[in-house]
């Protein structure tokens, strides 16, 4: 016997979740499949629980600014006991309205591992689900380095059942989540230590961005170890020792984090009995509508090599939604200039092509305006943390192609101006543009 949809979605992620609301509105039944908590990486171990610590070491960083303004306050360390009671009361107000949304939209919420039997079929339990349209949506998971003493530490799961600050950690990692979390630990009170194989911290953002938020982290007493390739890992008397493939071993960590990237969860679901293609990586295979190889399945997430963001999965997932049963036979996603911010201490917000880029596809025709600055607050504290920002501008008529910013409030500034971009906004377009004094944000209509 098996059960008959519309849809089955496997996992229960922001894209799983986002293409079940959306195919349930346009009267699709379906199925979804679920083995852990609802909401997946975003909701559970991911953007949710970090921006409640980034929140809290924001406030930690607050209270040492308003002591230096004035303020007769003594900075006090986190309880962590009570703050995680809170981000985890947050987090299950998110999976009860996910409950009650499936429940109204008659979304069958099927608990348990999923595994292709053939195609269009899955099998939960002891039971089987069978529908035309099939989306994989299960994610990916932290990856370990292959090497002696790969599996001690923590990943970024582990770092979500931290219930107290560790005293001295190496990260190993220079991308979004090791710079994250290791600015989260060290506004609370860790000796933080970033141990990366490049010469940059991530790689794949504008240079000059790059090079001011490393300034950033090292005021904030980061230790950023560069070029550095880990042979062996081992735990020590004096806690973990690290030892590279050259020069000196960094050693007394009393905890390690592998911030080192991502693999898809394309093991132990049976994808061999529906001969779905997968890439080099292991990751599905789709074309630009999110098709696999495979008619009637198709794929959304960290799961694919697209960009491996929540708001990624929630829009492609709504398109496909909206072309499989909306009646738009159109909709897909356009993956280009998509902004994204690093909740780093201060963050850093990005969209379009960085300095590199640009000047690599549109040579001399590239011109950049750039602001450095102290924002107020850090200012009146005496402080010396500034804020950059950078705009990359191409043609003579100067349209916008990349916008980078470092500093405060850099996460909130961005959307708005992502938009103009998008709309093919020109230098002009910001100089026409009134400011709003006194902000940080106005210093990207007064370059
Ligand atoms: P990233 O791809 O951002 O960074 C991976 C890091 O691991 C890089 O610094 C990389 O170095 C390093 N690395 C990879 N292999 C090794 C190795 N063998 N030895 C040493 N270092 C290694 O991945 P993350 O795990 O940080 O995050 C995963 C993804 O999740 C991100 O790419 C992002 O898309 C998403 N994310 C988004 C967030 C947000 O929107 N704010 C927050 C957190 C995650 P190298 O640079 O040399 O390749």
């Amino acid at each position: 016997m098996s059960d008959s949809f519309d849809l089955l979605v496997l996992g229960a992620g922001s894209g799983g979740i986002a293409m079940a609301i959306r195919a349930a509105r346009h009267g699709a039944r379906v199925a979804l499949v679920e083995a852990r908590a609802l909401g997946g990486t975003c909701v559970n171990v991911g953007c949710v629980p970090k921006k409640a610590m980034w929140l809290a070491a924001e406030l930690a960083q607050a209270q040492r600014v308003a002591q230096a303004v004035g303020f007769a306050l003594q900075p006090g360390a986190l309880r962590w006991d009570e703050f995680i009671a809170r981000r985890s009361a947050y987090i299950d107000n998110i999976h009860a309205s996910y409950r009650q949304r499936c429940a109204e939209l008659g979304i069958e919420l099927v608990s348990g591992h999923g595994r292709f039997s053939a195609p269009h079929r899955v099998v939960v339990g002891g039971r089987e689900l069978q529908a035309p349209h099939v989306l994989i949506a299960t994610g990916a998971q932290a990856r370990r380095e292959a090497m002696a003493g790969g599996a001690l530490g923590i990943d970024s799961d582990g770092f979500f059942a931290l219930r107290a600050c560790p005293r001295r950690i190496a990260i190993v990692g220079s991308g979004y989540i090791a710079v994250e979390l290791g600015g989260v630990l060290n506004a609370l009170g860790a000796q933080v230590t970033l141990v990366a194989r490049s010469e940059r911290l991530l790689r794949h953002f504008d240079h000059e961005i790059t090079a001011e938020l490393a300034q950033a982290l090292q005021q904030h007493g980061i230790t950023l170890a560069f070029s550095r390739r880990l042979s062996r890992v081992e735990r020590a008397a004096d806690g973990y020792a690290l030892h590279m493939a050259q020069g000196p071993a960094l050693g007394g960590f009393d905890e390690l984090l592998w911030a080192t990237g991502r693999v898809p969860n394309t093991r132990d679901c049976g994808l061999e009995t529906t001969g779905i293609a997968l890439d080099a990586r292991g990751c599905i295979d789709i074309d630009a509508w999110q098709n696999t190889n495979v008619a009637g399945h198709y794929a959304v997430g960290d799961v694919t090599d697209r960009v491996e963001l929540t708001p990624v999965a929630i829009a492609a997932a709504r398109r496909l939604a909206d072309r499989l049963f909306g009646g738009q036979a159109t909709a897909r996603l356009d993956y280009s200039n998509i902004p994204t911010v690093v909740f780093a201490h201060p963050p850093v917000a990005t969209v379009g092509l960085t300095e590199q880029q640009a000047r690599s596809a549109h040579g001399d025709a590239v011109r950049v305006y750039r602001t450095r600055f102290r924002p107020m607050l850090t200012a009146l504290a005496g402080g010396s943390e500034r804020t950059f920002m950078k705009l990359v501008c191409v043609g003579a008529e100067e349209r916008i192609v990349g916008i980078h910013l470092l500093g405060v409030a850099a996460d909130e500034i961005l959307q708005g101006f992502a938009v103009a971009l998008r709309m093919g906004a020109r230098k002009a377009d910001f100089d026409a543009t009134v400011a709003i004094h006194p902000t940080s944000a106005e210093e990207l209509v007064l370059m």
